[in-house]
């Protein structure tokens, strides 16, 4: 399922991932196309394997990608707004941002000052990206994700972690919208991605998904 998904443009990696069942619908599929990964990616920007992107991070695999994207997208109404923890490249987080609205809001943290200088870096690169970032649609800023990030807005229709935590951090869970979606990686020697959804009523139901291999959320790194 990893790697067979490469290719050798953007476009091709987008088919392969949907041929391979990665990318069941129609919106992800667009969502991701319209993103180029040679802009976040530089050195094999079309395999299908995380990369080192420096400061101790890792861009996932794009299989990754698709697959978190396909598990939020109920929650991607036209206004919804998200989180992306541990953004790193930025990738997801624009990726994300094609699937909501102008009215839309994502907002992607990390908690080193250098990937969030490096996704701002990235997303500029092509003009979608820089509108976005203009328009206030989506915005990087450094935070500890394991706090989740309370803006007053109300919360979050859907939470992404790009690190795995050692535990559901009850604040991410607090600042999900009802109904809300967060998808975790959580544990230590053993990941697994977590599908924690806030029902219309409050009701907070968790479900165990697929083992996964992802980079910690952890303590800042001194700068
Ligand atoms: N979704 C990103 C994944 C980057 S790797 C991408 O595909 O590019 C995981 C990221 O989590 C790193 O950028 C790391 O700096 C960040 N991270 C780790 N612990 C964190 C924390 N406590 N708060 C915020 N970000 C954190």
């Amino acid at each position: 399922m990893a790697w067979i998904s490469s290719g050798s443009t953007n476009a091709a990696l987008i088919k392969n991932l949907r041929s391979n069942g990665l990318i069941k619908s129609e919106l992800v599929n667009n969502a991701m196309l319209a993103v180029d990964r040679a802009h976040y990616a530089p050195a094999t920007p079309y395999h299908d394997s995380p990369q080192i992107i420096g400061f101790g991070a890792t861009i996932s695999a794009p299989h990754m990608h698709a697959t978190a994207a396909e598990s939020l997208l109920p929650y991607l109404h036209p206004c919804a707004r998200i989180l992306d923890i541990g953004s790193g490249s930025g990738y997801l987080t624009a990726v994300l941002a094609n699937l909501v609205g102008p009215a839309g809001k994502v907002v992607g943290i990390d908690h080193v000052q250098g990937l969030v200088d490096l996704a701002n870096n990235n997303m500029s690169k092509s003009k979608e990206g820089r509108e976005m970032l203009e328009s206030g649609k989506v915005r990087f800023l450094k935070a500890d994700g394991r706090l989740g990030l309370d803006d007053g807005e109300g919360g979050w229709d859907a939470i992404h972690v790009g690190a795995a935590a050692k535990e559901a951090h009850t604040a991410l869970v607090e600042q999900l919208r009802a109904p809300g979606r967060l998808f975790i990686p959580v544990g230590q020697d053993r990941q697994y991605i977590w599908v924690i959804d806030k029902k219309a009523d409050g009701t907070v139901v968790r479900e165990k998904s697929f083992g996964v291999t992802y980079v910690p959320l952890t303590d800042a790194p001194r700068e």
